[in-house]
């Protein structure tokens, strides 16, 4: 299937700038050197001339160019690469571990290099991380009722005031507040069209929305002042079945999202989300007809301005509103991811870049 690529000055712009909001858009190649890149490449820039644009890594191999090395565009951007696939199946399945680098070393892998990826992918060394997931396990079982001395030990902490300390300094609450309050477990998805980040509660998802939108702090304070959990790194099952949907989702063998949505907010933003849900896959509505569907067709503006701030992007469709005359007008993540999603439900996209 021919999928359309934006004007040529447009992609060069994008890729001279390093544009993430181009990921899964196109890939760039070089002709002098045979090599193609992801926009976002941290290599040196090649001269404008010198590149050609794809809209798939199979058609940039057809055409005779290697994957640059650094850059690895034939994986999603952030999925976790083979060499740290050991270290990752460790841990899922023994999530209580308390690691140590011994540990880490006996599995074949170089401590420093896995502390210098999840630096660089999730802002925290591997300790952290595996720590964080601990305490998300604490929080949640004493959310349901377990005492803080059970949830503790449990969950692999030696020392009750240790236990304290890594609430206090991950969640920045204190030991009792947080325990009432549960955890809001943020974790980063990979998607063809660049990393998420998502949140979730043990009841519904309240967030996901692309790593470099501007807009992401405020849909984080947003949430921590609606929800009132405690926000912590790591996953649960809401976030590994919202993984699920929006890997079949992309593949275009879902059409409609099961998991629960969270959608505590405004009265208003409610209401306007709530009618969003209703415009379905494949079709697209104007924010006239989503302010007639309140029932208050003045309340255009208001409307808009609720769409944007929709913080779930994709499970609840603001991609799916466009101008009364058929033009995509905006979208927080940027216009050509909102085109990609359309084109992908209309059928009119390839799933997928990496087909
Ligand atoms: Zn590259």
């Amino acid at each position: 299937m021919l999928t359309p690529l934006p004007p040529r000055a447009e992609m060069i712009e994008a890729f001279l700038g390093r544009d993430t909001r181009y990921e899964g858009i196109f890939l760039t190649a070089v002709k002098t050197t045979g090599i193609f890149c992801r926009p976002s490449c941290s290599a040196r820039k090649p001269k404008p001339e010198n590149v050609e644009f794809f809209s798939s890594a199979k058609d940039a191999l057809n055409h005779g160019y290697r994957p640059c090395k650094r850059c690895h565009p034939m994986q999603p951007l952030n999925e976790s690469p083979d060499w740290l696939k050991p270290l990752m199946d460790a841990l899922e399945s023994d999530p209580l571990k308390r690691w140590k680098d011994g540990d880490i070393r006996s599995l074949g892998l170089e401590p420093e290099r896995v502390r210098r990826w999840f630096k660089q992918h999730h802002g925290m060394t591997f300790h952290a991380y595996s720590r964080s997931r601990r305490l998300g396990g604490a929080l949640g079982a004493m959310k349901k009722g377990e005492s803080q001395t059970h949830a503790a030990f449990d969950h692999g902490f030696e020392s009750l005031s240790g236990f304290r300390t890594a609430i206090e300094r991950i969640t920045g609450v204190p030991t009792g507040n947080a325990a009432e309050k549960g955890a809001l477990y943020l974790h980063r998805i990979t998607t063809p069209l660049g990393p998420m980040l998502a949140g979730a509660t043990e009841a519904a998802v309240c967030l996901l929305e692309f790593i470099d939108r501007p807009m992401l702090p405020t849909q984080l304070k947003r949430i921590r002042d609606r929800i009132e959990e405690s926000p912590i790194p790591g996953s649960n099952q809401i976030i590994l079945q919202l993984e699920e949907e929006l890997s079949a989702y992309f593949d275009g063998t879902l059409r409609a999202f099961n998991v629960p949505l969270d959608m505590r907010d405004t009265e208003f933003q409610e209401e306007v989300w709530k009618v969003l849900l209703e415009v379905t896959y494949g079709t697209t509505a104007s924010y006239g007809d989503l302010s007639k569907a309140i029932g208050n067709p003045g309340a255009v503006r208001a409307v808009a301005r609720a769409n944007g701030d929709n913080r779930m992007a994709i499970l609840i469709p603001c991609h799916r509103i466009i101008g009364s005359d058929g033009s995509l007008t905006g979208y927080g993540g940027g216009l050509h991811r909102k085109r990609f999603l359309l084109e992908l439900e209309q059928g009119i996209r390839s799933p997928g870049l990496f087909d």
